[in-house]
């Protein structure tokens, strides 16, 4: 963070400023705590993230007890410098009760929500991984981990030809229809393989130049 920028950043009448918490693999934002001046001054020193305990009333190193310390990539301002953002990385989890993120429970909204357009593929993920395990009746994606790997790279690769046919034909709906079939089917491929959507994002954050 700038010099300028920290000292301008607006404290409440405690020496406080809030602190939202962000995953750089996923956007998911993991916590909200507090930070006094002490507490971004060590953030900044050390690369960890460092908040101020209002229970304890002391500098709060996030992790320190539970091992889950969060390496601090980015450290941003808001607009009117009265809140802060943490943008970290290998956090393990933020919150203390094992929950990846501290925002884990919803108030129900009149309709139904749907996850928002950056979580979908870790949603999609989550949910087909759910009928892996739970192989509820009827679900075609539970009958396809039943049949096996074998079936399930086929899929990959009718998919796959299928979107090659789209790209070919320059019809945008069925790009996207077929586009939307194939990483449908690649989450599946990738949860049978054993293996996180964070590990993808991982390797395509490497090599981001
Ligand atoms: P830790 O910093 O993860 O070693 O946890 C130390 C203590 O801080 C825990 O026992 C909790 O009381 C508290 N704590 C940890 N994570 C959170 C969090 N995300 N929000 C609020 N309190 C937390
Ligand atoms: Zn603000
Ligand atoms: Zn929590
Ligand atoms: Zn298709």
């Amino acid at each position: 963070m700038d010099k300028s920028i920290l000292e301008k950043i607006k404290f409440n009448s405690e020496g406080l400023v809030p602190v939202i918490t962000q995953s750089y693999y996923t956007g998911k934002v993991l916590m909200q705590a507090y930070a006094n001046k002490e507490a971004i001054k060590k953030t900044i020193e050390t690369g960890y993230a460092t908040y101020y305990s209002r229970s304890r009333k002391s500098l709060w190193v996030k992790g320190e007890t539970s091992g889950n310390k969060q390496k601090v990539v980015k450290i941003k301002v808001d607009c009117d410098e009265d809140s802060i953002l943490y943008l970290v990385k290998d956090y393990g989890v933020a919150c203390h009760t094992g929950e990846e993120s501290c925002f884990y429970r919803d108030i129900n909204l009149r309709k139904a929500e749907k996850p928002d357009a950056y979580e979908i593929f870790h949603a999609l993920y989550e949910k087909l991984l759910q009928r892996k395990i739970e192989k509820p009746e009827g679900s075609y994606v539970a009958k396809l981990f039943e049949k096996g790997s074998d079936k399930i790279i086929q899929k990959v690769g009718e998919e796959a030809v299928e979107t090659v046919i789209a790209l070919k034909n320059k019809d945008k709906n069925e790009i996207i229809y077929e586009v939307s079939d194939l990483i449908f089917h690649l989450i599946v491929a990738l949860i049978d393989a054993d293996i996180k959507l964070e590990d993808i994002q991982e390797e395509l954050l490497k090599r981001y130049k």
